[in-house]
């Protein structure tokens, strides 16, 4: 599941098999497939928390010691409920961990509330979104106020998985870019031009200070200018020999000295494709044959005589 989830990125980006995984899920705004499930799964279980008991059968499940608007729960008696379980059922505290492997004497919907621990922070009780307004008379809280309050708990939930992405998966020291899970203004460039900056960003390019891993001693020396290495940066803001379509092009972003805004900025994105195009920066070598010089071949082997 890991290696065609990578493909996914991979594809997403047009980043090249030697970027290294954290990189590759920051570039492709995709994060670890683990850290995802670890989200979807308390989302799943928010739902169902939130969810009006008398209309959600796993609502009506829930631990009777959960904290929910509606204190109304399925009866143990209903059959159809308790299928699978082995003999009895042992009703599970919501707070208590969920043992491992799990007994058959608990229902999936115990381990399921468990998931909103994380979620509750002092908050008692959880939201209750309800798709028509309660009946007058009622003491409810008015529904807009606790969907309010379900979209905030969604939003940490997120929050929580944009911490553990960051935590579990540290980018390289090269790399500042931090997760994000919107995408970047530069993937709308199209998957050639657009994977040049993925590459480039990641550290894996084309570029001469982005040296493959067969190579003991790259020559990392700009081969336009021969004034410094050929990084992003020097490339983007800093080479003079590609100052003229950078003054025509980029002018406001070179002023900055930071390639940080230039792929960020949605205002920058078509001078960043036209700069690209027109200087042909970290294009594959057999598109740009006068950038580069490669090895004269053996000489033939001798004649036998
Ligand atoms: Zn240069």
């Amino acid at each position: 599941m890991n290696s065609s989830w990578r493909r996914v990125q991979r594809w997403t980006t047009n980043n090249l098999f030697s970027t290294p995984s954290s990189i590759l899920s920051r570039e492709a705004c995709l994060p670890p497939i683990i850290s995802y499930c670890g989200y979807r799964r308390p989302l799943a279980a928010l739902g169902i928390a939130c969810a009006p008991p008398t209309g959600n059968p796993a609502s009506a499940r829930l631990p009777p010691s959960f904290p929910s608007l509606f204190t109304f729960r399925a009866q143990d008696s209903s059959r159809p409920l308790m299928r699978g379980l082995s003999s009895v059922y042992l009703p599970l505290n919501w707070q208590t961990e969920v043992p491992s492997p799990p007994l058959r004497k608990h229902l999936p919907v115990d381990a399921l509330a468990h998931l909103n621990l994380p979620l509750q922070e002092g908050l008692t009780p959880f939201p209750l979104v309800l798709d028509a307004t309660p009946p007058l008379g009622t003491e409810i809280t008015p529904p807009k106020m606790m969907k309010k309050t379900y979209r905030a708990l969604r939003s940490h939930s997120r929050n929580m998985l944009q911490q553990d992405w960051a935590a579990k998966w540290p980018a390289l020291h090269y790399y500042e870019h931090p997760p994000s899970f919107s995408p970047h203004p530069f993937s709308r460039l199209g998957k050639f031009l657009g994977g040049r900056i993925h590459r480039m960003r990641a550290g894996k390019s084309y570029l001469a200070a982005h040296p493959v891993w067969f190579d003991d001693y790259p020559d990392t020396t700009c081969p336009r200018c021969g004034t410094g290495p050929e990084s992003f940066q020097h490339t983007m803001l800093t080479s003079p020999a590609r100052s003229g379509a950078r003054n025509l092009l980029l002018k406001e972003a070179s002023s900055r000295g930071h390639d940080t805004t230039l792929c960020t900025d949605p205002s920058l994105r078509r001078a960043l494709d036209e700069y690209i195009a027109y200087t042909k920066t970290s294009f594959p070598p057999d598109m740009t044959p006068n950038f580069f010089t490669y090895p004269s071949p053996p000489p033939p082997p001798p004649r036998p005589r």
